[in-house]
C-alpha cells in the first residue's frame, strides 16, 4: 500500500496543479481587496478596530475604505512596511486642515497614517506641533524600516471631535475594485482590516513597549520617572533608577488615578497623564531601555546556532558578561545586540572555563546563574 502513496499523489498533482493554476489566473483578474498584506501592526500597544471598509461617509457620497485604529492620543504609531516616508505635511509650514499626516510609500502602494497627534500632552489644545505628531527625523524622503517608530496618534484633521485613532489606508496603483466606487482613484484602495488581524495573529504589534519602561528597566529614564512619580503622588520613592516593585506599584496607582490603562508600563500616554499633573516634561526612555536582571534564569537555553538565537534574554546575559569585563573576538567590549552569535559563544566557553563549569556554549540556569553570581 505503502508504494502506492506516490503514485497517487503524483496523479492527484496532475489534476489539481491546471485548476489551480487557472483559479490563480482568474484572481489575478479580479483581485480581492480583502487579500491579507504582508504588514507590521501600526499602533503600538493596545487598540481596537473594527471592519469598517464598506461603511458610508460624507452621508452615503462615500465609503470609508480605511481601517480606524483606536486608542489614546500619543500611543506609539510605526511603519507597517519598509520604504520612504512620502508625503509628511507641516513640518516646514503650518499644519494643513486636514492635519498631521504621514505616507510611506513603496512598490507603487502607498500607507496613510491620517490624524496623528496636534496637542500638548493632556489638552485637546491643537499646539503640539510636528514634534508630537512625526518622531525626530522623520520627514519626506527618509528611508523607514518596518517596526520603526514614526510618529504618535492623535486627532488632527477632521478627528477632532471624535475618539483618538489612526485612520489607516492602503493605496494600491496595481488593485482595482470598479464595484464599489465610481470615482476612478478610489477604487485603487484595499481594506487594511485583513491584514491588520493576520498581523495582530502573528504577535507582530512592533515595540508594544518600544521606549518604554517598566518593571525590571534601570537607567536615568527610571529615574526621571521616579522623581515625576514623587511630585505627582509624593510617593516617596528612592530615586536609585531601579525599577522595581515599589515603582512598579506607585505607576500602577498613577495610571489608575488618572484612567489610563493600568499595566505599570510607562509609556507616551503615562508620561503625557504626568506631564499635565506636573507641568514639567519626562523624558521619554531610549529605544533600548536597560534591564535590570533578578538573576532568574529566563528560560530558553542560549547557545549559537543557525539561524542565531535573538531576544532579551540574549541581551541581557550580554550587557552582565559586559558588565563583568568580557570582551568580542576583536577586543572591544561583548556588543550587547541581542544576537547569539560567535562572540557570544566565544565568551560563554572562556566564561565556563574560568568557572570550573563544563564548557558545552549553552547558557543554561548554572551558567546563567555563575553569569550573575
Ligand atoms: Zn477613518
Amino acid at each position: 500500500m505503502h508504494r502506492d502513496f506516490p503514485l497517487v499523489g503524483a496523479v492527484v498533482l496532475l489534476i489539481v496543479l491546471p485548476l489551480v493554476l487557472l483559479n490563480v489566473s482568474h484572481a489575478s483578474a479580479a483581485p480581492d481587496r480583502n487579500a491579507v498584506l504582508d504588514l507590521a501592526f501600526p499602533v503600538a500597544g493596545s487598540s481596537t478596530y473594527d471592519d469598517t471598509y464598506t461603511a458610508n461617509r460624507d452621508g452615503g457620497d462615500r465609503r470609508h475604505q480605511a481601517t480606524d485604529i483606536f486608542g489614546v492620543k500619543g500611543q506609539a504609531v510605526h511603519a507597517v512596511v519598509s520604504g520612504e516616508i512620502c508625503f509628511a505635511p507641516g513640518i516646514d509650514e503650518p499644519m494643513p486642515g486636514y492635519g498631521y499626516m504621514l505616507r510611506i510609500c513603496r512598490d507603487g502602494v502607498t500607507y496613510s497614517y491620517i490624524h496623528l497627534n496636534n496637542d500638548t500632552p493632556g489638552t485637546d489644545d491643537g499646539q503640539g506641533g510636528h514634534e508630537r505628531a512625526y518622531a525626530p527625523g522623520i520627514r519626506v524622503g527618509v528611508q523607514v524600516t518596518r517596526g520603526q517608530l514614526i510618529g504618535w496618534l492623535g486627532d488632527s484633521g477632521n478627528a477632532e471631535d471624535t475618539p483618538p485613532h489612526l485612520h489607516f489606508s492602503i493605496f494600491d496603483t496595481a488593485f482595482e475594485d470598479p464595484e464599489l466606487e465610481r470615482a476612478p482613484w478610489r477604487q485603487h484602495y484595499r481594506n487594511p482590516y485583513p491584514s491588520l488581524v493576520a498581523a495582530e495573529a502573528r504577535g507582530e504589534v512592533p515595540g508594544a513597549t518600544s521606549g518604554a519602561i517598566r518593571l525590571g528597566h534601570r537607567g536615568e529614564a527610571v529615574q526621571a520617572w521616579q522623581e515625576a512619580l514623587n511630585r505627582a503622588l509624593d510617593a516617596g520613592l528612592g530615586t536609585d533608577g531601579v525599577f522595581g516593585p515599589a515603582t512598579d506599584a506607585a505607576t500602577r496607582a498613577f495610571q489608575e488615578a488618572r484612567g489610563l490603562e493600568v499595566d505599570g508600563i510607562v509609556g507616551p500616554a503615562t508620561l503625557a497623564a504626568i506631564e499635565t499633573v506636573t507641568g514639567t516634561p519626562v523624558a521619554a526612555a531610549g529605544d533600548d531601555p536597560q534591564q535590570v536582571s533578578d538573576g532568574t534564569f529566563p528560560g530558553r537555553l542560549l547557545r549559537l546556532t543557525d539561524p542565531m538565537l535573538r531576544g532579551e534574554d540574549v541581551r541581557e546575559w550580554q550587557a552582565r558578561m559586559r558588565e563583568r569585563g568580557w570582551r568580542g573576538a576583536d577586543g572591544a567590549p561583548l556588543e550587547v545586540d541581542g544576537w547569539f552569535g560567535p562572540d557570544s559563544d566565544r565568551a560563554a566557553r572562556l566564561f565556563q572555563e574560568e568557572k570550573g563549569l563544563t564548557v558545552d556554549g549553552v547558557i543554561g540556569p548554572s551558567t546563567w546563574a555563575a553569569t550573575f553570581d
